[in-house]
């Protein structure tokens, strides 16, 4: 079946042959948005007014003017955005979904004490493959339901998470965790390398949304031979290599006495440092480590509300961002958070990093809403498929309901920075296909996993 209509060109069209013709041949589009204003640009703020935007085999085919559309235009399913805002969906660079059923267990306490004294007991009694499955799938919805599009996740039974993801329909960097202690699916530590090379092969090219993936825990639970043998395997797999650095004051401490280095000086040194190694947090950085960063062209992902609430710090993003390093945005995991919003994460480290450096021009809303979109997914290698509205990309972007008090007047797109919260977006689409429209979640039946996650929570506070 053929569309004609002057406005959808393919973008590798030949326009010229097409007009020598007489005729622009181009499928009818699975679906059209029309009546929308795009966000075209974040950086520069561009929004384009009274655009559709077109949809075939889960990318984006035509972006253009409604003039430019017939007066019926066809296609198999057409919203009617009614002026709203559509923009590129978020891209949330690090969290760790399963870790929803944790979510309020232990606040306001320091990392260490945190994570030994009750994340880590926790995960060793109820972190299962059914665990980490529901949980996953909660984080899916949660963060469908506020405009994230992508996530790279990183955890333990990890193929149970990127199964979840898969079926929620939402693009995802899914990347298997590695501690150099028993660990949940892993209680062998020994075999924790194997166990995350069985877990790239498995996954290697079985669904287009997922790219699988490493995560060394940090550079305090995983010695240098571990390290390095898992960063040889992601180097042989082409896959991205996470790693927790830098968090916080104890950390460098520690590193200094054992291995006189810090924890950015140890990788470099360990040779682990590349562009596709994501360094999460880097909170506590020295001069040195940021040009080592920026050399290596190794990426950075900044969780603030997590550091903030940890206590950790606040990572110097400026520095970072002015010598050229690439930095996404993360929630981090629930326990650290709460919640997996990446609006409220864009708006508490803009507000963060003035009040810091007592300079309301650093960190404007346009570099938030980037490190939200296209510079997220040039952090997780993911910039030919999604983190902006263009043609040939994957169709993963949202729409933004305005007509409400706190976004009107809407001058310009800072608005969603300061103002928005994930419960603006009204529709969500990934790869082309609506996981969510007018709020009505679409993805799963999510009562099923509100369920199953109240029965998981039940088994938290009996202790078991
Ligand atoms: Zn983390």
């Amino acid at each position: 079946m053929y569309y004609i209509c002057p406005g959808l060109l393919f973008a590798n069209l030949d326009i010229q042959l097409c007009s020598l013709l007489g005729i622009t041949f181009v499928p009818k589009p699975d679906l059209l948005l029309i009546n929308a204003t795009l966000l075209v640009n974040p950086v520069d703020g561009c929004m384009q007014e009274d655009a559709y935007l077109a949809v075939a085999d889960g990318a984006i085919v035509g972006i253009g003017a409604m003039a430019d559309l017939p007066a019926q235009p066809e296609a198999e399913k057409i919203i009617e955005v009614a002026g709203n805002l559509v923009m590129p969906g978020l891209v949330n660079c690090h969290s760790h979904g399963a870790m929803t059923l944790f979510r309020g267990l232990a606040d306001d306490l320091p990392l260490m004490t945190w994570l030994n004294e009750h994340i880590f007991p926790a995960e060793a009694r109820l972190v299962d493959a059914e665990m980490v499955y529901w949980c996953s799938k909660l984080a899916a919805a949660e963060m469908i339901m506020g405009g994230t599009t992508t996530v790279a996740d990183a955890y333990f039974y990890e193929h149970a998470a990127a199964k979840a993801f898969c079926e929620a329909g939402l693009r995802s960097v899914a990347a298997q965790g590695i501690i150099d202690f028993p660990a949940p699916g892993v209680p062998e530590p020994k075999q924790n390398i194997a166990v995350a090379a069985d877990f790239l092969a498995a996954w290697q090219g079985k669904n287009s949304l997922l790219t699988p993936a490493l995560f060394c825990h940090s550079p305090y639970t995983c010695g240098p031979d571990t390290m390095q043998r898992a960063k040889a395997l992601a180097r042989e797999a082409g896959s991205l290599f996470f790693i927790h650095l830098a968090e916080t004051r104890d950390e460098i401490a520690q590193s200094k006495a054992q291995h006189r280095k810090t924890p950015v000086g140890l990788l470099h040194g360990l040779g682990l440092l590349d562009e596709n190694t994501v360094c999460v947090h880097c909170v506590w950085l020295t001069e040195d480590d940021v040009r080592l960063l920026q050399e290596t062209g190794a990426k950075v992902v900044t969780c603030p509300e997590s550091n903030m609430k940890l206590g950790s710090g606040i990572a110097p993003l400026s520095e970072l961002l002015a010598a050229g390093v690439q930095v996404g945005l993360g929630t981090d995991g629930c326990a650290s958070n709460n919640d997996l919003d990446l609006f409220q994460e864009m708006a508490s480290c803009a507000r963060l990093h003035k009040v810091a450096s007592r300079e309301p021009t650093c960190l404007p809303a346009s570099v938030l809403l980037d490190m939200a979109m296209g510079m997220g997914a040039e952090v997780l290698g993911l910039a030919r498929q999604t983190g902006c509205l263009a043609v040939g990309l994957r169709a993963d972007c949202v729409i933004i309901e305005r007509r409400k008090p706190h976004l009107s007047p809407f001058y310009n797109p800072g608005t969603l920075v300061y103002a928005g919260r994930g419960s603006d977006v009204s529709t969500v689409l990934i790869d082309g296909r609506v996981v969510m429209q007018d709020r009505r979640f679409l993805a799963f039946d999510l009562a099923e996993t509100l369920d199953e996650v109240r029965r998981l929570a039940k088994r938290v506070r009996a202790g078991e």
